[in-house]
């Protein structure tokens, strides 16, 4: 029985007191199902945007976003056209193959 993420520290993760199959069980069910979730969600967020920051400063961002791309999408063909785009449009363009910019219609880097 493992928890939502194994790897992450929040109040509903640490410590394996609530499980995904328990979590799963009471979500939609009990409102303390939702506020569980919603807990690790934000406690995600809010360690991605703070990772987010301490890259930016560092100016190893692009090679963080590569890294967060290839681990949420493992193969290219995976990442969303919104994604595509938003980066392209942030500047990121380079993280992706002209085939990937062409098939999601983005034919500039940056705006
Ligand atoms: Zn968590």
């Amino acid at each position: 029985m493992n928890p939502i993420d194994p790897a992450c520290n929040c109040p509903v993760c640490k410590d394996g007191k609530f499980t995904r199959a328990h979590l799963h069980t009471i979500a939609g069910k009990e409102g303390a199902g939702c506020s569980l979730l919603t807990q690790h969600n934000i406690w995600h967020m809010m360690n991605l945007m703070t990772t987010m920051q301490q890259q930016i400063e560092a100016g190893s961002f692009p090679a963080f976003v590569k890294v967060f791309l290839e681990k949420q999408y493992p193969t290219p063909e995976q990442v969303p056209a919104w994604v595509v785009e938003a980066l392209c449009a942030a500047g990121l363009g380079d993280l992706f193959s002209k085939q990937q910019r062409d098939k999601h219609g983005v034919h500039h880097l940056s705006t």
